[in-house]
């Protein structure tokens, strides 16, 4: 098992730029992500807009994946494949993007609602994104791991959601996925200690049923055992004394959405 790499300033720093590279590509996704779009034109979108600012997608061939993005559609948790599926009013997608900068990664992701969906799927929405919230209030020294997740799991449950227990957030810098693993679910006052030069991605995937997945035989897409949906939203963060530093952001992606209304 390997160890954490903690970061230094000058590092972090580079982790914001890939992980701003992230939030930007989200936003372009943002930007055209509407109904009779076919998912495979948003992860060419995703894959053109990284090259083109001097990133290289963090996904395409990681463990053999075969796309820049994961695009996860309505009762899809995670690692789902775009493909030539066109969207429909009511979907739920949830587009996970990646992108590698100056050697550091960025990993954020974010689930989007086409037209009007149900007030189950908003709710799920939500609250999955306060858990985010959450989560990151706990990304702070002198805290643990188990208290990110504790605080994830207790706001999911409260609203009788499932936390995936299966797929965990991750360490992010010189790799994609680093130590150490940040759960969604927890004890207070568990797992290791987080400190100053640790850059995780907090990432809860919630469903609005049970909490159990179903792994396909592509080899990667996740969906839920009883086929209600799923949301996640993900950050890479900074941990920090008293507040973390959120290195991702979702702003680009609220200021287009609030602009489409
Ligand atoms: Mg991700
Ligand atoms: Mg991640």
């Amino acid at each position: 098992m390997s160890k954490i790499n903690y970061k230094s300033v000058e590092e972090i720093e580079l982790i914001r730029e890939s992980s701003l590279l992230v939030s930007k590509t989200l936003a372009e996704i943002a930007k055209v992500i509407k109904p009779g779009i076919k998912t495979i034109e948003l992860n060419k979108l995703a894959e053109t807009f990284i090259r083109d600012h001097k990133g290289v997608p963090a996904f395409l061939n990681y463990n053999g994946f075969p796309y820049s993005l994961c695009i996860s559609l309505n009762n899809q948790v995670v690692h789902g494949f775009p493909s030539n599926y066109e969207l429909v009013p009511g979907d739920l997608v949830s587009v996970d993007c990646g992108a590698v900068l100056h050697k550091y990664y960025g990993d954020s992701a974010y689930t989007f609602a086409i037209g009007e969906v149900s007030d189950q799927v908003k709710t799920l929405m939500r609250v999955t994104k306060e858990c985010l919230v959450l989560g990151i209030e706990k990304a702070v020294v002198g805290l643990r791991i188990g208290d990110i997740g504790y605080a994830v799991q207790e706001h999911a449950e409260k609203h009788g959601f499932g936390v995936v227990k299966e797929l965990v957030g991750h360490g992010v810098g010189v790799r994609l996925h680093e130590k150490p693993e940040v759960p969604n679910y927890g004890k207070r006052g568990s797992g290791i200690k987080l400190e100053e030069g640790m850059v995780i991605a907090i990432e809860p995937m919630i469903n609005a049923g049970r909490a159990g997945v179903r792994f396909w035989d592509d080899g990667w897409t996740v969906s839920t055992i009883d086929g209600k949906p799923s949301a996640h939203y993900e950050h890479t963060v900074a941990i920090n004394k008293g507040k973390a530093d959120i290195l991702s952001t979702f702003s680009y992606i609220e200021e287009v959405l609030k602009e489409k209304e």
